[in-house]
């Protein structure tokens, strides 16, 4: 019986290394408030990567939110920092505002790896310096079932040629999928292209003016005719792929001030979190003057930790 006891002491102990090791990633820093906790991995290196994750009163859908996996698509990062204090009734969120450190501190496309986008389909114990990171967010898609890669784009997506900043090449103002319905082997369907939809739906109705509607822009990443075959290591494509999970880019136009591209990507979020069956006390104002009031604010709480003006 001693030695029975033992035995099962000892299976608990390594239970418990394994799931507080969180798939081998040690965390460096951790703080726990009622119903939501941040976590801090690679601290005081240049890749040091929070997370936050709050959780409903309720049990419900969890949704991740991923910015910063481009540099220069700053509006991401700052909108995704506005839901890390939102509290919840039903279902979970997961916020990762800044996934590429040194992409978004250079304020660069790419961090210290390439096009982080282009590195969901690295192979195993591949050397990329951003591949620990990469592996992060794919613990992270696991844990979720909606998944949202916010970025900036040029221009304006349309799936027909309009003008030279108004066509199929175009990102901006679009709810991007890599395709419309995915067969599980289950026999169960995953309508990606229904739920991008009813977002970019509840997303137009708060858009007064219509050349900023959302239009969702269906890449169908896998197919032989793709225009956009590269998306093929991208993080949406890798959370459809190889996890099954509904996962959206949501791509605001450059064509506007900083603060119109943080309220339409604001309003985005708020409606995807609301189509996905997600209950908050309340959201972030979708209003252009709150997200005008938040830049400034952050501009110069950056310029006095720079020590400038
Ligand atoms: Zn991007």
């Amino acid at each position: 019986m001693g030695n029975f006891r033992r035995v099962c002491l000892l299976t608990v102990a390594v239970f418990l290394a394994v799931c507080f090791s969180f798939h081998g990633l040690a965390v460096d820093g951790n703080r726990t408030v009622a119903g939501s906790q941040t976590r801090t991995y690679f601290q005081e290196t240049r890749q040091e990567l929070t997370i936050h994750t709050i959780e409903g009163r309720q049990k419900g859908p969890t949704l991740l939110i991923i910015a910063g996996i481009h540099g220069d698509e700053g509006a991401g990062c700052l909108t995704a920092e506005r839901y890390i204090d939102v509290k919840l009734e039903k279902g979970n969120l997961i916020i990762v505002p800044r996934l590429n450190g040194p992409a978004v501190d250079s304020g660069k496309r790419c961090g210290l790896g390439g096009d982080m986008n282009r590195l969901f389909n690295l192979p195993p114990g591949s050397s990329n310096p951003d591949a620990k990171l990469v592996n992060l967010a794919k613990q992270l898609i696991r844990q979720s079932d909606y998944v949202l890669n916010l970025h900036q784009g040029h221009d304006f997506y349309n799936p027909r040629w309009v003008s030279r900043k108004r066509n199929p090449s175009k990102w901006g103002q679009s709810n991007v999928i890599d395709k419309a319905t995915y067969h599980l082997p289950s026999g169960r369907k995953l309508e990606l292209g229904n739920f991008a939809k009813q977002v970019a739906n509840r997303t137009n109705q708060r858009i007064s003016d219509g050349d900023f509607h959302f239009t969702v822009n269906n890449t169908n990443t896998s197919g032989k005719r793709s225009r956009h075959r590269e998306q093929r290591g991208s993080l949406t494509y890798y959370s459809l792929y190889h996890q099954q999970k509904i996962a959206l880019g949501l791509e605001a136009t450059k064509n506007c001030s900083l603060a119109e591209a943080i309220s339409y990507l604001t309003i985005a979020i708020n409606a995807a979190i609301e189509e996905a069956g997600i209950r908050a006390e309340a959201l972030p104002s979708e209003s252009r003057q709150s997200a005008g009031e938040l830049w400034e604010a952050r501009s110069k709480s950056l310029s006095k930790g720079k020590g400038k003006g």
